[in-house]
């Protein structure tokens, strides 16, 4: 049967239809070279609003190299205009291993007998966001596989309970993103009803003959109820999504075009397109060798993708993990990254108790391994500012309220000293000698870049108040 493409619709196949996809993908390798096309695309471009995916194509394919300089240039400056140098932190907590779906490149799949099953009861629950709160965190990503009798809803919605409940010292898990599988409306309106923020969750590929082929067993193998998914949440009430792929999987030029058309049904939709994107890409874990998959993609092409990422939706946050390494998370940073994790454990438990190397119980080899008092000292030695901020959630700042201040520009107002004053948080409870003196001196210095006055004095009022004692100040 042939879907005709059509960005309304609620049929996956229409809103993201493989005719479109390829007739782009033929359209941008006859135009790579085109430098009017390119030049246009550019300057429409820099008025700052997004570009479609038949464009941002153009530009992903575009191998011309004072081009792709200008490309990069572009990125970063979006980037800077729209986030500024502030990197929100979060942590992911996985829940439960348990899964019941056959997915190939995931060492949770059903199939895999050897892998250590573990589910967290509310007492490692319990523990682990200790850990965390320990750590300096403020933002979690729930994960846990999908197994209706191991982790059902009610877990899910336990869990989540349990973990806002939990104030350790100075800490508290102020906002819990869940990635869980797809499921139901009903289910989806329980989560807004715990209080999630965003809802994430991967499409992994858009093609969907690859992605029948890569999930064989199990109800992750429905594509359509896979990729209709985030229109359910909406649906339910949950206002902020995160979409992603994992790159390496299919042709990163399907996926590219992919993910922007899922953005553009998801605005065309519901007048707002998701809240993220992450791009991870496949990683070595156990029973999982990532060079199977031989759609890997170079940092090079990494970085492109980034870039062309930012330049499309400008006001999606981007995400990276610590799938990344050092070295490759340093290069995107300035090209679009929004958000980033750090001292991350994939396996299940594995903050209160690191697990023995034959225990294994996580879902990808971390790459970057650094704890998150380096990882913010990293981040600060490089000019950015760690933000450990929630506060648009718990303002009630978000869907299509975020969007709108987003796009007026308002935001901006509130980040920067939003991101000083919870670093100045994480400075006084939990940071070491060395990124405390850092991180003091890069809050004066920055103290400087908020342009209202009114708003400058009422921070610094706020950071006294914080180094007193006080807690959870926010604009
Ligand atoms: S990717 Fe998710 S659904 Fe698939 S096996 Fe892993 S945990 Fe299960
Ligand atoms: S003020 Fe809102 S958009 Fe800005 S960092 Fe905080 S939560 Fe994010």
């Amino acid at each position: 049967m042939s879907y005709k493409y059509d960005p309304k619709s609620s049929i996956a196949d229409e809103f993201i239809n493989d005719e479109e996809i390829k007739a782009c993908l033929e359209y941008s390798e006859k135009n790579k070279n085109n430098v009017e096309l390119i030049d246009q695309i550019l300057e429409k471009a820099r008025k700052g609003k997004g570009l479609t995916h038949k464009e941002a194509i153009v530009l992903l394919d575009c191998d011309i190299e004072e081009k792709n300089q200008e490309i990069f240039a572009l990125a970063k400056k979006i980037k800077q205009d729209y986030y500024g140098n502030r990197i929100v932190m979060f942590a992911p907590l996985y829940l439960s291993n348990y899964c019941v779906n056959g997915c190939l490149y995931c060492p949770y799949h059903a199939k895999n007998k050897h892998i250590r099953r573990v589910k967290l009861s509310q007492d490692d629950i319990r523990r682990e966001v200790i850990a965390l709160q320990d750590m300096g965190h403020k933002r979690l990503a729930l994960e846990a596989g999908e197994d209706p009798v191991n982790n059902p809803i009610e877990y899910i919605l336990e869990s989540i309970k349990t973990i806002y409940s939990i104030k350790h010292k100075n800490g508290a898990i102020r906002r819990v993103n869940v990635n869980i599988a797809a499921t139901t409306h009903e289910n989806y309106r329980k989560l807004k009803d715990a209080g999630i923020g965003t809802y994430i969750l991967f499409q992994e590929t858009y093609n969907k003959e690859s992605y029948e082929k890569l999930h064989p067993t199990g109800p992750k193998h429905n594509y359509n109820y896979h990729t209709e998914a985030m229109d359910r949440a909406m649906e339910a009430g949950i206002d902020d999504v995160g979409c992603g792929v994992l790159f390496g999987l299919e042709l990163y030029r399907y996926e590219f075009v992919g993910i922007l058309m899922h953005a553009e049904h998801l605005e065309a939709k519901f007048g707002v397109g998701p809240h993220t994107i992450s791009v991870p890409r496949v990683r070595r874990a156990d029973d999982i060798d990532p060079d199977v998959f031989d759609n890997g993609i170079s940092d090079d092409t990494f970085a492109k993708i980034v870039a062309c990422i930012r330049i499309a939706v400008p006001y999606t946050g981007m995400i990276v993990s610590t799938r990344e390494s050092q070295k490759s998370r340093e290069r995107v940073l300035d090209l679009g990254i929004s958000q980033i994790s750090g001292g991350s454990k994939t396996s299940v438990g594995g903050y209160a108790e690191p697990e023995a190397e034959e225990e294994d119980s996580s879902q990808f080899d971390v790459s970057d391994t650094r704890t998150l008092d380096e990882v913010v000292k990293w981040l600060m030695d490089l000019g950015y500012i760690p933000s450990f901020c929630t506060a648009c959630y718990r303002a009630g700042r978000t869907g299509d309220r975020f969007m709108a201040l987003c796009k007026a520009g308002q935001i901006q107002n509130c980040c920067h000293p939003n991101a000083l004053m919870t670093l100045k948080e994480y400075l006084e409870d939990y940071a070491s000698p060395e990124t405390r003196r850092v991180g003091e001196e890069l809050i004066i210095k920055e103290l400087d870049n908020i342009p209202k006055e009114a708003v400058r004095r009422k921070t610094e009022e706020y950071l006294t108040g914080i180094h007193a004692g006080e807690r959870d100040f926010r604009f």
